[in-house]
């Protein structure tokens, strides 16, 4: 029997040829199945109707019933009286207005949907709906759904009503016959609602408990599917490809008698046990370790790497800017001298014998560290044996990247680190980096100093300099942010130079560094190595000492337009100071008057330095298809679950997908018949399939 799902959408009373094409060209419904998979993305209560009168400010909906008693135009608009026994409404077009025109006549009497408008002491309504009103009629329900239509729909009559009515249809005529989607032991310890109960409700509830269950239902299926396919993608991933195995460990011993200069925080031993143990089981790691700024993954990534030179492999990391990579040069540099170690640093500003040099050396196999940047990925560059690549701050590389790298050996692709500090939540790393297994460095290293936080106006900006100064002559140094200099944006351009100019007529004796993305990297460099060494006192800079900079005597940064960043910026922004001995202050500066987000950005910035809970007002504000990296991954295309608010459900069907495919990979146990049909019809039917894969 045909599934009743894949049946086409202009067999559907009311529906027809012309509608049919309408629905696939503008929002791919085909069938039914599509049909009925096209939620409804709020509700509305239609079953009041409001007295003119009584219309105030806190109404975000108003439905009044009136006779119309004035049609004017005012230049383009459109302006209509509406009359109840209680008042006068307005009612103004700006669109349509020769249809509308057509449409309505004075005397008759309409019923009337919108949001109401203050306007000095009266109240008007832009763009109502508009019906006809007559006695037979009733009015519509209080959870009445609002469907996701486009304008082109809207005129050809294809609105919510019509999605209502068409899901009524549909539902009357297929409900005894859609099949169960997921085992009933899960249905049972969920407690959730069936399938075919789950459809009707979201598309005609009758009650807030119906709605709940049913979405609560859907999202649950929705997000079990995804974790499925991720679990099992990851699974066969492991089992297909071989990895290097990592067991000798004498020059590693060597680093932990002798050399590292500070015992390991708790979170970074158990992160470098997982590490190890990815590496002796003879499959490719791909590993994700997020760790906020400060947290000690580089050297998480050092000891990795030492795993693999002590097993006649060679390891790279790859940071996304030189200065970073020289950063990482000069740090372990010192550890590679102790251990007899030969390390090099490979960047575009290399110069070409260097350069010859290295790749020779990378290609006998005589060099086993190499640390660069996106130097390390031109097809030049080639390994005798590559055993590990680290790639760090992974938010500025892609996947095409990663693959690129994984290509670096012929036979055994290396293992991957992929070190990021832009923490997103769990859950959401879980689906987003479905391919990665996930660690966290949840710990900073003992002794750090809190970072106070403060934001300010610009009235206050005379106080802040002054506090700069103080603090300067206490012998630190800080920095001063402005928002990003793009290529094209030449009033940042013209900000920072004001800034600059005006902070080295503020403070005429000290030195004064500058550092933006327009500059050459020679004297990018320059200036950076001023600051480091201490012969400027303040940085003046955009953002390209965002990632990863160490400079510890650097204990004050002002952002300024704080307004203007998001929060995962700020937070990677301020983890540049507090990395010293003293007590660290960042400042941000913002106008009078901001938005509601924003001032949500800056107040969370100042009572938390937890990265994680950032991440999380990040996502609640941003909503995930914004966040860090998620972009690339399709399975944000979600139907009707919701990566930020749903994590607990995301967790549950993580959980149940890892304990289904443990016991049974192919869910070939008369338990999991429904996940069998249920993939099955995934695949040959539709749309559906490539919205998660
Ligand atoms: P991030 O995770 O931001 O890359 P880093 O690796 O740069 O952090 O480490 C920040 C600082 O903390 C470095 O100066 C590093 O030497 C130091 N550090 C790392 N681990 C520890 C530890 N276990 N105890 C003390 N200091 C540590
Ligand atoms: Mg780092």
């Amino acid at each position: 029997m045909a599934n009743i799902f894949s049946t086409k959408i202009e067999f559907l009373k009311g529906v027809g040829p012309v509608k049919a094409e309408l629905l696939q060209k503008q929002l791919n419904i085909f069938t039914y199945g599509d049909l009925l998979q096209h939620y409804p993305f709020r509700y509305e209560d239609r079953s009041k109707l409001q007295k003119i009168r009584e219309i105030n400010e806190e109404m975000q909906f108003v439905q009044v019933k009136g006779h119309i008693t004035k049609i004017q135009k005012i230049g383009k608009r459109l302006v209509v009286h509406i009359e109840d026994k209680t008042g006068t409404l307005e009612l103004v077009w700006f669109q349509g207005i020769n249809f509308i025109e057509k449409k309505i006549k004075t005397g008759q009497e309409y019923l009337v949907y919108g949001k109401p408008n203050y306007f000095g002491r009266s109240f008007n309504v832009v763009h109502p709906e508009l019906e006809l009103w007559s006695d037979d009629k009733q009015l519509s329900g209080f959870l009445q759904p609002v469907y996701n239509v486009t304008d082109k729909l809207r005129t050809h009559f294809i609105d919510s009503k019509f999605f209502f009515n068409a899901q009524k249809t549909i539902i009357e005529q297929v409900k005894t016959q859609i099949p169960e989607t997921l085992p009933d032991y899960l249905s049972q310890k969920y407690r959730l609602v069936s399938k075919a109960n789950a459809l009707h409700w979201i598309h005609i509830p009758e009650n807030e408990h119906q709605l709940k269950e049913a979405t609560r239902r859907l999202k649950f299926e929705e997000l079990f599917y995804v974790q499925l396919k991720l679990v099992s993608e990851n699974r066969n991933h492991k089992s297909k490809f071989s990895g290097f195995v990592f067991n000798k460990l004498p020059l590693l011993q060597k680093f932990y008698k002798e050399i590292i200069p500070f015992d390991l925080t708790n979170a970074q031993k158990k992160v470098l046990k997982e590490i190890r143990e990815d590496v002796t089981k003879g499959y490719q790691m791909n590993r994700l370790l997020q760790g906020d700024v400060g947290s000690g993954k580089t050297m998480v990534a050092f000891i990795s790497m030492l795993m693999a030179v002590d097993n006649e492999t060679q390891a790279c990391i790859m940071a996304p800017t030189e200065i970073l990579a020289e950063q990482h040069f000069q740090g372990l540099g010192e550890y590679c001298e102790k251990l007899g170690l030969q390390l090099e640093l490979l960047t575009g500003s290399t110069k070409v014998a260097k350069r010859r040099q290295i790749h020779e050396d990378l290609e006998s196999g005589q060099l086993k560290i190499i640390i660069g940047t996106h130097a390390l990925l031109e097809d030049k560059v080639k390994f005798k044996k590559l055993g590990i690549c680290v790639i760090d701050e992974q938010h500025r590389f892609g996947v095409a990247q990663r693959a690129k790298l994984w290509k670096k050996n012929e036979d055994i692709h290396p293992h991957i680190l992929v070190m990021t500090a832009t923490p997103i939540p769990r859950t959401l790393a879980m689906t987003v980096y479905g391919d990665l297994d996930v660690s966290v460095i949840d710990e900073l290293p003992p002794g750090r100093k809190p970072i106070q936080t403060s934001s300010k106006t610009d009235a206050q900006r005379l106080v802040v300099l002054g506090f700069v100064k103080e603090q300067i002559k206490l012998g630190r140094q800080a920095y001063f942010v402005y928002p990003l200099i793009e290529e094209s944006e030449t009033t940042d351009m013209k900000d920072l130079m004001d800034g600059l100019e005006s902070i080295t007529r503020y403070y005429p004796e000290y030195g004064v560094s500058i550092l933006h993305g327009r500059m050459k990297p020679t004297d990018k460099e320059y200036e950076m190595k001023r600051f480091v060494k201490g012969e400027t006192k303040i940085m003046v800079a955009t953002t390209v000492i965002e990632v990863g900079v160490n400079v510890p005597n650097a204990s004050v940064m002002v952002i300024e337009n704080a307004e203007r960043f998001g929060l995962a910026q700020l937070h990677q922004l301020r983890g540049r100071v507090g990395r010293g001995a003293e007590k660290s202050y960042c400042i941000l500066m913002h106008k009078d008057r901001i938005s509601k987000d924003s001032k949500i950005r800056l107040q969370t910035m100042c009572d938390t330095t937890d990265g994680f809970k950032i991440a999380d007002v990040d996502l609640q504000l941003r909503g995930p298809g914004d966040m860090a990296g998620t972009k690339q991954s399709g399975v944000l295309d979600l139907l009707i679950a919701n990566l930020a608010q749903d994590q607990e459900i995301i967790k549950e069907a993580r959980f149940c997908a890892q304990s289904i495919i443990d016991k049974d990979p192919t869910f070939e146990l008369a338990e999991n018949s429904n996940i069998r049909r249920h993939l099955s019809s995934l695949k040959t039917t539709s749309t559906n399939w490539s919205r998660i894969s």
